[in-house]
Parts: structure tokens; C-alpha cells; sequence
């Protein structure tokens, strides 16, 4: 913050004076000028206390004060290492000087330790009531009213039949994984840019892997490697049991093409939206296009229960069998019988309350996340190194996270670079999913690049994810846009 004048004072005046100001300047700290103008100390309310238990009289001069080395902090410095320094010596204030020992500001604690992070719940005005009803009711279970009340919300939003609630979004891929037969020696196509969630799933199933790169325009899975990917089996003379394509940073795939390919060898696809509810695709709802739509309602999307997720089909059979496998596959029989391996993956009644709260303002949401992305694009539109994510023309991103890429044509900072600068900062950025090929768990998996170099490395060598929080405030988007500003400039 900006010095108050009364703050700063010399050794001239009298403790009366100084007990004056520190009672206007409400900081509990005053700062101590030499003649030439630099900074001498601070001086507490527990420094004049010393000073009249010493013998001093009210109205002698701070000329008593010993000399002693105060905290303070020299520009440029970063917001972490003030913030520690204001731990380390449990001070809520901190002197910053130039080169000159002059005082160029005062930091104060509340300002400095305001950590910006990447996506945070948002809850809207509703939630506690479905949860208060849950508690009235003793509804506590994995099932109850809200559970069914959340599926058929949420199917009646994506236009969907049926919808099973569950625990998770990788509970959900797991068991979309099981009922499409996915078993031991099977293979898996899956996109490659993705979060391991959307492949591990594969692996609890015994089957293997295989991933397909992005193409550059949607950043989503490329029909081109999906097609070498067909081909190289068909040459096998085997084909996936399955088709997982992700939906990534609240953008759809271009399904139409990725289903034509599919449909034609006849392998079933599961879509990974656990990052695009609310986006659309040619108008319809991100996630209603494969056999079966996965939605994630974790801590970080777009709306959350806290943990959760959800497998939606037009399928009823499918979902029907969803729900009895999440409830540990009992069969309808008097006593506790099982014919099959079953889990244990529903959402509890309490967190489906939650959802049902969310899911009113999923709408509100959306909205405010496509505002904070065209509120860095407009205050970024100079900014030559920063390309964002594009948008196809059959695309209505969500902007669950804004992304965007460095142009190497325009700046030597690297992705690693601007995170770790903005971190420096409190500001949690992240580098885009780092490719499943990639992976050391993956690395003897098969991968179908997109052309001679795989997109999705590019990708990831150049993406940033900014802060995207729909409850950002502008005052927080425009602290995040003067450091990337700043930091892209170092170079
Ligand atoms: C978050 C996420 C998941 C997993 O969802 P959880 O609810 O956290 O288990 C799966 N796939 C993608 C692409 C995700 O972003």
C-alpha cells in the first residue's frame, strides 16, 4: 500500500507525537527517517512502551530510540518471499526500500497473502437447503431423494434418458469401461492430451492403452491419428474394444468426424466430459454423444459436490447395469448374494444435494468462465506471445480454464517459466495436462500421432492454464494480467 504521510516521522518528534500518529495511522508500526531521507527502523507501540518504562517523559524526542536493524524488504521482490519474510518474524508489516534506502511502500499482510488459485467451488444459493433436507429426512445414504432428483436433472439439461450418479468421474469411466466388456488382453483407443484419470481406468481393467494425439484446431482428439490408429489394428486384425475421447478445458471434440470413424468399425465410444458440461457441440450438449457421457463433479470443475461424478446414456439397460455394479452388483435375492464383482461407487444423498444446487446455476457459471476468458483476451490483445485456445466455429466452449499457448516467435519465456513467475506471485497457473505417452506409467503404451510431430507434445511444451475461478474478482484478474505482463516482458 501506499505510504500514509503520517506514517513516516524523525527522531525529532516526541513521544506524545509518535503515540498521536500511531493512534491516526492504525498500523501498530510507524517508520523512523534518518536526515538524508533513507530509512533508519521501525518503531512499535511496544517501542514507545520501553521507552516510558525506561524513565522517558512524553514529551522527549524519539532521539532515544536505540539504532537496531528492522525488517524490511528491497524491489523488485516477489510476493512469496515478502509473505515468508512477514512469517519467518511474525510482522504484519513490511517496509519496501529502493536502492536508496528510501521507502516506497508498506505491505501489509491482508494484501500480500491473498493466494490466487487456479478454479475454485463456487456455491450458489440453494446447496445448504437440499443438505438440510437430506439431515431432516436422514437421507445420509448413497441413496435417496436427492440422488434420483440429480439424475433426472441433470438428464433433462443434457437431453439425455438416463443418468447414474456416482462418486466419481473415473468411477464412472471405470464402469462405462466394464459394461462395454472391456476385460484382460483388450485394447483401448484414448486421447492422448487428457488427465490420467480418463486412461487408468483402462489398466483396473486389465486391458491396455492405446493414444491418440490432438489435432491443432480444437486441441481435441485428431481424426487423422485416430484413423492410423484403426488401420494399424485392422492390419492386426483385431479392433479396440472401446473409444474414450476427452473433451478438454471445456471444449468439445469435433464428434461428428471421430463418431464416423467409430460407428464405421463398429467400436462403441465413451465421452470423457468431465471438463465440458455446459459446453455444446453444433448446439447440442457436450457429453451426450457417445454410448455413454462421463461428467466429473470434483472439486475443480466447472460445478462440484465436492467429489462426484456421473455416467449418462440413452441407453437404459446400460445405466440400469451402471447402477447395480456401483452398489456392489447384489443380487435381487432374500439374503446377500453376488454373481458378479461389484464396487462400490454411488453418490452419497448429501453431496447429490450439493449437485442439485449446482446444477441451477450450471448456466451462471459458464457464463462467468467465458468472461474471464474474453476479459484476459481483451486485456492481453497486445500481447503477441499469448495465443489462446481456439474456438471452432461448432464449438461453445464452456471456458472451464482459459488456456493459451507462447509463441516462441515472440518471447524466449517458456511455459515452466511464466507458471513459476506467477507463482512467485500467489498466482496458480498450471502447464496443460502432460500427455499420456508421455507418462512414465504409460511408456510402453502404442501412440498415433497427428503428423510428423505430435501436436499434443507442442502443446504441452507451450500451454499455460490460467486462473479461471467463475468467483474471480477483476481486481484478481487484473493482478493475474499485469504479472503475466511483466513476466513475459523479461525476456
Ligand atoms: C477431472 C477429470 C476426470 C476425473 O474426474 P474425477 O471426478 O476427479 O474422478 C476424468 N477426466 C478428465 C478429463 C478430468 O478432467
Amino acid at each position: 500500500m501506499i505510504v500514509p504521510v503520517d506514517m513516516l516521522l524523525n527522531r525529532d518528534v516526541s513521544l506524545r507525537g509518535a503515540m498521536s500518529r500511531m493512534n491516526s495511522v492504525g498500523l501498530g508500526v510507524l517508520l523512523l527517517i534518518g536526515e538524508n531521507g533513507a530509512f533508519e527502523r521501525t518503531v512499535t507501540d511496544g517501542d514507545l512502551r520501553r521507552l516510558i518504562l525506561a524513565g522517558a517523559g512524553l514529551d522527549d524526542p524519539l532521539a532515544l530510540l536505540p539504532k537496531i536493524d528492522s525488517f524490511v524488504i528491497f524491489a523488485p521482490f516477489t510476493r512469496r518471499d515478502a509473505l515468508a519474510m512477514m512469517n519467518r518474524h511474525s510482522i504484519n508489516h513490511l517496509p519496501v526500500l529502493n536502492e536508496h534506502r528510501r521507502v516506497v511502500e508498506v505491505l501489509d499482510r491482508r494484501e500480500i497473502d491473498e493466494q490466487i488459485l487456479l478454479s475454485t467451488p463456487h456455491m450458489g444459493a440453494t446447496e445448504m437447503d437440499f443438505i438440510e433436507e437430506a439431515f431432516r429426512t436422514n437421507w445420509i445414504a448413497p441413496l435417496g431423494p436427492n440422488v434420483d432428483a440429480f439424475e433426472r436433472d441433470m438428464a433433462k439439461l443434457l437431453g439425455v434418458d438416463h443418468a447414474a450418479a456416482l462418486s466419481s468421474g473415473t468411477a464412472a469411466i471405470h464402469l462405462a469401461l466394464r459394461l462395454l466388456g472391456v476385460g484382460a488382453g483388450d485394447f483401448v483407443f484414448c486421447s492422448t492430451l487428457t488427465f490420467a484419470a480418463s486412461a487408468n481406468p483402462i489398466v483396473y481393467q486389465g486391458a491396455q492403452p492405446v493414444f491418440i494425439d490432438s489435432d491443432a484446431e480444437s486441441w481435441n482428439m485428431s481424426k487423422r491419428a485416430l484413423e492410423a490408429a484403426f488401420a494399424w489394428a485392422s492390419g492386426e486384425g483385431w479392433s479396440p474394444k472401446a473409444v474414450i475421447i476427452v473433451n478438454l478445458y471445456g471444449q468439445s471434440a469435433d464428434m461428428d468426424p471421430l463418431l464416423e470413424v467409430c460407428g464405421r468399425h463398429g467400436v462403441p465410444v465413451i465421452e470423457d466430459a468431465a471438463e465440458s458440461l455446459g459446453a455444446l457441440y453444433r448446439g447440442k450438449p457436450s457429453g451426450t454423444f457417445g454410448r455413454l457421457g462421463v461428467l466429473s463433479f470434483n472439486g475443480n470443475k466447472i460445478i462440484t459436490t465436492s467429489g462426484g461424478g456421473m455416467l449418462i446414456s440413452q441407453d437404459e439397460s446400460l445405466i440400469q447395469k451402471a447402477k447395480f455394479l456401483a452398489t456392489q452388483a447384489r443380487d435381487p435375492a432374500p439374503h446377500y448374494q453376488h454373481s458378479e464383482i461389484g464396487f462400490n461407487y454411488r453418490m452419497s444423498n448429501i453431496l447429490a444435494g450439493v449437485g442439485r444446487g449446482q446444477l441451477k446455476v450450471l448456466d451462471e457459471r459458464v457464463k462467468a468462465r467465458r468472461a474471464v476468458f474474453d476479459f484476459y483476451r481483451r486485456e492481453l490483445a497486445d500481447t503477441a506471445a499469448i495465443q489462446w485456445m481456439p474456438e471452432p466455429e461448432w464449438s461453445y466452449s464452456s471456458r472451464w480454464l482459459t488456456t493459451c499457448t507462447l509463441d516462441r516467435a515472440h518471447t524466449k519465456v517458456t511455459s515452466t517459466q511464466l507458471v513459476q513467475g506467477l507463482a512467485a506471485e500467489m498466482i496458480e497457473a498450471r502447464p496443460l495436462w502432460k500427455p499420456m505417452h508421455l507418462q512414465p506409467v504409460f511408456a510402453g503404451a502404442r501412440f498415433f500421432p497427428h503428423g510428423p510431430n505430435a501436436v499434443s507434445d507442442d502443446l504441452f511444451e507451450r500451454g499455460v492454464c490460467l486462473p479461471s475461478g467463475s468467483n474471480m474478482s477483476e481486481v484478481a484478474l487484473t493482478r493475474v494480467v499485469e504479472q503475466v505482463r511483466r513476466i513475459l516482458k523479461r525476456a
